[in-house]
């Protein structure tokens, strides 16, 4: 417990995934000016320094972030949506050079409208204290609250939010295989409570049992409270034997109905950016539950 650290994996494939997709749902949500209660459960550290540090080391972003910024170089087009979540990554490095990454936590407060409020977990001893500090940093501090306690056991505690519209982001570093239950329990805690909040999961797709059943189960949980889903994966790599992480995917429960075309968009140049040999492709699914 607890060798987790974000930082080794900061701007990888599995992050643009999951960011690009968390900033088209935050941005469907605040069409409406009621205000937004965003909940990450698994915050990290905030943001990444990526000249520098655990970044350095692993060189994940060389395959996720850099390696997309390559394929614009070259003079590929790419759609707003990929557009949309590269502004959001540079805008945190005013330099021009890429050295800094933005975590979740930093995504969402930038997105911030003055009636929002942002809520984050986070249980790590050392990344609390790197995430307090960073959160501290930001002018909408205000509206943020740290939470250093098990976010599984919490997150209902916060639901539904008092404008009853709420974006809860999950993101398990999954290094306990009992965070899959853990997730379980408290997503069928939070939907009791809050069934039309908007969930997104991620999760690693990795030679597991727990990890290969996760979508299922998930379906299962949304069959049972009545509500519409959808499923992405993305896979940069298959190559076997290789012990990085090649593949990812997102559950989204209650999507925007905008989610579908705007992936739809992305996922074929995302796929086509960053593949490595010739296993790369990406699988979205939807399923619209009639209520
Ligand atoms: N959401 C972040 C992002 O996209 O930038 C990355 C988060 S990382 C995958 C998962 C984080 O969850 C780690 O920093 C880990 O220490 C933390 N964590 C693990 N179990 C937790 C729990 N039960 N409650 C809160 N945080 C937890």
């Amino acid at each position: 417990m607890f060798s987790y650290r974000h930082a080794f994996h900061a701007g990888s494939h599995a992050d643009i995934l999951k960011h690009l997709t968390l900033i088209h749902l935050v941005s469907y949500l605040q069409e409406k000016p009621v205000a937004l209660t965003m909940v990450d459960t698994h915050a990290g550290a905030g943001i990444y320094n990526l000249q520098d540090g655990f970044a350095a080391v692993s060189k994940e972003a060389e395959g996720g972030i850099f390696r997309l910024l390559k394929y614009q170089e070259a003079g590929n087009q790419i759609p707003e949506s990929i557009q949309k979540y590269i502004d959001c990554i540079q805008s945190e490095n005013s330099s021009g050079e890429m050295n800094v990454y933005p975590g979740s936590p930093f995504i969402l407060a930038r997105m911030l409208r003055p009636q929002d409020r942002l809520k984050l977990f986070e249980l790590h001893p050392k990344e609390i204290d790197i995430l307090r500090h960073n959160v501290g940093e930001l002018s909408c501090a205000k509206q943020i609250d740290v939470y250093d306690v098990d976010s599984f056991k919490r997150l209902k505690g916060l639901l539904p939010p008092p404008s009853r519209r709420g974006l809860i982001l999950i993101d398990p570093s999954y290094e306990d295989k009992q965070d899959y239950r853990h997730l379980e329990i408290a997503l069928e805690e939070a939907m009791q409570r809050f069934p039309t909040g908007c969930y997104a999961i991620w999760y690693p797709m990795l030679a597991r049992r727990e990890s290969a059943e996760l979508p299922d189960r998930l379906k299962k949980i949304c069959t049972t409270h009545k509500r519409s889903w959808l499923h992405t994966e993305l896979r940069v790599e298959n190559t076997p034997g290789e012990r990085r992480l090649q593949a990812s995917g997102m559950f989204i429960i209650n999507p925007p109905w905008t989610l579908e075309k705007n992936l739809a968009e992305a996922l074929p140049i995302i796929t086509k950016a960053l593949s490595v040999g010739n296993g790369a492709q990406y699988l979205l699914k939807s399923f619209e539950a009639k209520n």
